[in-house]
């Protein structure tokens, strides 16, 4: 398959200068391998994306310098594939429905003892299983109910002592990262898989349309690292390929903080406004 990589930005501000980078590695990873660079935009969250925002995403890439393959792949097109994989997981067993709220889970951990913090997995705290279901959950038959959130079953999806692994790359190393049952339940837990409000979640999208794409190389940001065994564990309960990945460094501000959308300072719109061109922000980023 021809290598192919991707930037995934969700229409809900400006790029800054931490997408500039995120989007040009990406796109000059697709170069140096032969391949194909791809956009996807990830606007499940229908309240906060704006259409504005996606005409803006296209033109600050395109002033960049950047091209990229149509048509675009738009999450909010993706509703039915998003639903089969869970109707799918359910049927199986893997999903159970939680009405939890964040008050709820925070009660049911109790008060953190001093000095002992909560277990946090790349979603926020490990959830305590609440409204796990004992043992095996037939689910043949029962329609996938669709007005509660949906969490993973991590002990069932784990069963049989499953270990995944990835490979991470960067421009000098290779790496293979394991990710064992114990990890997956204890340090990760019960990931909302399918939120009620949107219906998925962007572990699942991701997941699903990184294969529908053909995506053979994922680059983005390192806060997402973590992130990624919670997807190759998905790719491989949905019998997906697990692409190569490369975590890159974040972008931070002269605090070293790292730059949020609401940071219209850093905006790409207002660099252009000011002057810059394309090697500017190229050098701004490090890529010189
Ligand atoms: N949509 C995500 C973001 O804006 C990126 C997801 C990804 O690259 O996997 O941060
Ligand atoms: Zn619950």
């Amino acid at each position: 398959m021809r290598a192919a990589t991707r930037f995934a930005p969700s229409p809900t501000g400006p790029l800054h200068l931490g997408h500039a980078y995120s989007a040009i590695l990406a796109h000059d990873m697709a170069q140096a391998l032969g391949g194909r660079f791809l956009l996807r935009i990830e606007d499940i969250d229908r309240g906060r994306s704006k259409p504005e925002w996606e005409a803006a995403i296209y033109d600050d890439l395109a002033w960049l310098g950047l091209t990229w393959e149509t048509p675009v792949l738009r999450q909010s097109d993706r509703h039915a594939a998003y639903a089969a994989a869970l109707d799918d997981l359910w049927a199986r067993g893997l999903l159970y429905p939680c009405t939890c709220t964040r008050r709820d889970i925070e009660m049911a951990l109790g008060a953190p003892q001093e000095g002992v913090p909560l277990a946090e997995g790349p979603d926020g705290p490990v959830y305590p299983g609440t409204c796990r279901p004992e043992g095996d959950a037939p689910r043949a038959g029962i329609p996938r109910p669709t007005d509660r959130h949906l969490r993973v079953n991590m002990a069932r999806a784990t069963q049989g002592g499953v270990a995944t692994a990835f490979t991470e790359t960067g421009p000098a190393h290779q790496e293979m990262i394991l990710t064992g049952a114990g990890d997956y339940c204890f340090g990760i837990g019960d990931i909302v898989l399918a939120r009620k409000d949107f219906g998925t979640s962007y572990h699942l999208s991701v997941v699903l349309d990184d294969a529908a794409q053909g995506i053979t190389h994922v680059s983005r940001g390192e806060d997402l690292f973590e992130a990624t065994r919670i997807h190759v564990l998905l790719q491989r309960l949905l019998g997906l390929p697990t692409p190569i990945y490369h975590h890159h460094r974040l972008i931070r501000d002269e605090k070293g903080k790292r730059l949020a959308k609401r940071d219209d300072a850093r905006a790409l719109a207002k660099y252009r406004a000011e002057g810059a061109t394309p090697a500017d922000i190229r050098r701004t980023v490090g890529l010189a």
